[in-house]
């Protein structure tokens, strides 16, 4: 069985550590900041090194295809993203990057026989960190965003997304994109972004899906009055509303399935003043299972709770929410095959982070491979996977490549 190279992929961790190193041990990588168009041209550079053109399409994703030896077949493309939130780290959505650059690279340079053409890919802003949404190029391409209303997003300065995309020199002809009669297959390898692969001494994560979720707003309304003036018994506190609401739903949610995990990360406090009492609290309630009877439940908990907490009026409303995505079945049972091959130990899981993927399932068959993060730290500077965890995913990666490519 062929193997990737550990020293190769060392040095691609360490060079693009260097494109937007914030200086304590990450990265601030924007898309299409000056940054992210560093990591591009590195990319570019190492796939004209092993001879291997890169094109983009109109969203500036970025193709980089190795053809193969019988004309005509479709594509297998490798692909994640390389940008990154505000002080994120060296391996999420990069990883899956150095990975796609790895095995084109290990195909090239050992000439592996190969029918179909391998695509090496990155995604535009799958973050979403400087211009909203998240997973805006995927999107796109797979018809899950409009396109005119994404180019017209706009970063915090002002500035929009069509004018990054302008200015960057990487925005290419539509007729580049991703499409169900170019290509047969995605992959994707990805940090796990959790703890489980680490707790469980499993090498691979063999990824299934990616969790269905509700996104709950719930709204307390009380009466502002003065912090000084206003005896306890007298008062209708939102905020005090508010923490027993959510007191309330905890205790609930805990008797769900214990699988089920769930969040409340946003909390908007009015006036947010010292000296008055709040008269308007409103927070985010994130819930994620794979179950969606469970996710059913967890709406229905929201339902019945009650209407007014602390004398204040309680209310709530579905933000957002997605279905649980299924990962293509037969190539999960490829890369099984694969990591099994190479005698790693594994473990079949679900993805509680959004990732590029579960917009191509619905386009390609899709699916994704986890290597452990260590402590699961994620979306911050901590981020870390070794170089020994990373060379087994990507020969995982390599080998269920080889084996869609016998298909
Ligand atoms: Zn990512």
């Amino acid at each position: 069985m062929y193997t990737c190279n550990k020293d190769r992929i060392q040095n691609k961790i360490e060079t693009f550590a260097t494109f937007g190193d914030a200086g304590n041990g990450g990265i601030t990588r924007f898309s299409l900041s000056d940054e992210a168009l560093q990591a591009r041209a590195e990319f570019v550079k190492r796939m004209k090194a092993v001879g291997v053109e890169t094109v983009t399409d109109d969203m500036a994703n970025m193709y980089a295809t190795l053809p193969g030896t019988e004309p005509g077949l479709p594509r297998i493309v490798m692909a994640s993203h390389c940008d990154s939130v505000r002080n994120g780290g060296n391996y999420d959505g990069i990883l899956g990057v150095i990975s796609a650059m790895e095995v084109v690279e290990t195909i090239a340079i050992e000439k592996i026989p190969h029918r179909h053409p391998i695509t090496a890919m990155i995604w535009t802003n799958e973050e979403g960190s400087l211009y909203p949404p998240a997973m805006m190029s995927s999107g796109v391409v797979c018809g899950k965003f409009l396109k005119d209303k994404i180019l017209a997003s706009k970063s915090p300065e002002g500035k929009t997304f069509g004018e990054a995309l302008e200015q960057s020199g990487y925005a290419g002809d539509e007729a580049n994109r991703l499409n169900p009669n170019d290509y047969m297959a995605m992959l994707e390898l990805h940090i796990e972004q959790g703890p489980v692969l680490e707790a469980e001494k499993k090498e691979i994560g063999v990824v299934v899906g990616v969790l269905g979720m509700v996104n709950y707003r719930i709204r307390t309304y009380g009466q502002s009055d003065h912090a000084g003036t206003t005896p306890m018994a007298y008062r209708r506190d939102a905020l005090l509303a508010a923490a027993s609401a959510l007191k309330y739903l905890h205790t609930e949610l805990d008797k769900l399935d214990s699988n089920l995990v769930y969040t409340t990360g946003n909390i908007i406090c009015h006036p947010n003043i010292h000296t008055v009492i709040p008269d308007h609290v409103d927070f985010s309630l994130d819930a994620r299972h794979q179950n969606p009877e469970v996710i059913k439940q967890v709406v229905e908990v929201i339902k019945n709770m009650p209407k007014e907490f602390d004398k204040c009026e309680v209310k709530y409303q579905e933000a957002w929410a997605r279905k649980t995505v299924n990962f293509n079945e037969e190539l999960v049972g490829l890369v099984q095959k694969s990591a099994d091959a190479f005698g790693y130990t594994s473990k079949k899981m679900y993805s509680g982070a959004g990732h590029d993927a579960q917009y191509v399932a619905d386009m390609i068959p899709t699916t994704m491979i986890f290597v452990p993060s260590k402590d699961g730290h994620s979306h911050c500077e901590l981020e870390f996977t070794s170089v020994e965890e990373c060379w087994r995913g990507i020969n995982v990666l390599l080998q269920t490549v080889l084996e869609v490519d016998k298909k």
